[in-house]
């Protein structure tokens, strides 16, 4: 039987639901051999993570989700097997959280001027002791009965283009890949297909990623129309990229994000873990 890795999800500590504990149990129930938990810019989980994988016997590799820009657009990239206590790392983690910060206090503002006021208040209830993000914000929309669900909360507010997409500060995508591989990290650009760019862009988008450093990408993200996957697995080759996968699990109501559970990985690619292992 093939291992099963996992290379993408969430805990409470961004916007996930489950502590770093019930989703590290969560995947050993779901036949996970190895897990990388991937917080959005924060490391904070990893540790409590880790500690929990040793417990049920799981392959626990330390990862973070940043956020950052390309041409004005906000992309993700997953970094796998960080040394969360790498310099480098550990100061741009602290500029992540600096900005995410102040980018709540301005969705606030930008929603108290639409007659939703305490927003920030509102939404670090829902983010805990976690690291806040838009979620949280569309967790208190739904609680006030602004929007009647959390995807409404984004279509009309918080999604690409709307009042609440600030991300103007996040840095740039080349930035982000160089700082992670420098700290001898694996730079991997997530879920290429959910940025609604077109072929070309998304390529040329590859291309700066994989000049600044960039090793993998997320070829398999959940689950996902089996065209999708082949077109991913065939960019990475053409750019001699690694091919990752994971499910971004946030939360056990999503069935098309369960953790280990996600299209299978096409055989003509370089599996990320080759890698490392
Ligand atoms: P942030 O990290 O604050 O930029 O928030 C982005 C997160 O919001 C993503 O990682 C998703 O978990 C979530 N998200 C993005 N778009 C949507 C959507 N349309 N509906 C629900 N959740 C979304
Ligand atoms: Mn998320
Ligand atoms: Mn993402
Ligand atoms: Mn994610």
């Amino acid at each position: 039987m093939p291992r099963i890795y996992d290379l993408h999800c969430h805990s409470d500590q961004s916007d996930g639901i489950l502590s770093p504990e019930a989703l590290v149990s969560r995947a050993k129930r779901q036949d996970v051999d190895v897990l990388a938990l991937t917080d959005h810019d924060t490391t904070i989980g990893l540790q409590r993570a880790r500690e929990q994988a040793e417990i049920e016997g799981l392959e626990f590799i330390h990862g973070i989700e940043f956020s950052c820009l390309w041409q004005g657009r906000g992309i993700h990239l997953v970094a796998l097997n960080i040394d969360p206590d790498h310099p480098a790392l550990v100061e741009l983690v602290a500029e992540q959280s600096a900005v995410r910060q102040e980018r709540a206090q301005t969705i606030a503002d930008k929603l108290a001027a639409l007659d939703m006021p305490d927003a920030l208040q509102g939404a670090r209830k829902y983010a805990g002791d976690g690291v806040i993000g838009r979620p949280h914000f569309a967790a208190f929309m739904v609680e006030k009965g602004y929007c009647k669900n959390v995807r409404q909360a984004f279509k009309k507010y918080l999604g690409s283009g709307k009042v609440g997409d600030i991300k103007q500060a996040w840095p740039q995508l080349e930035a982000v890949a160089a700082c992670v591989r420098e700290s001898g990290a694996v730079p991997v650009l997530a879920h290429p297909s959910k940025y609604n760019m077109t072929r070309t862009k998304l390529c040329a988008m590859v291309d700066a990623f994989k000049a600044s450093g960039g090793l993998a990408l997320e070829v398999v993200s959940g689950m996902q129309q089996q065209s999708v996957t082949q077109d991913l697995a065939k960019i990475a080759n053409e750019y001699n990229l690694f091919a990752s996968c994971g499910s971004d699990f946030h939360a056990p109501d999503q069935q098309w994000q369960e953790l280990g559970k996600f299209s299978p990985m096409p055989d003509n690619v370089e599996a990320v873990w080759a890698y490392w292992e």
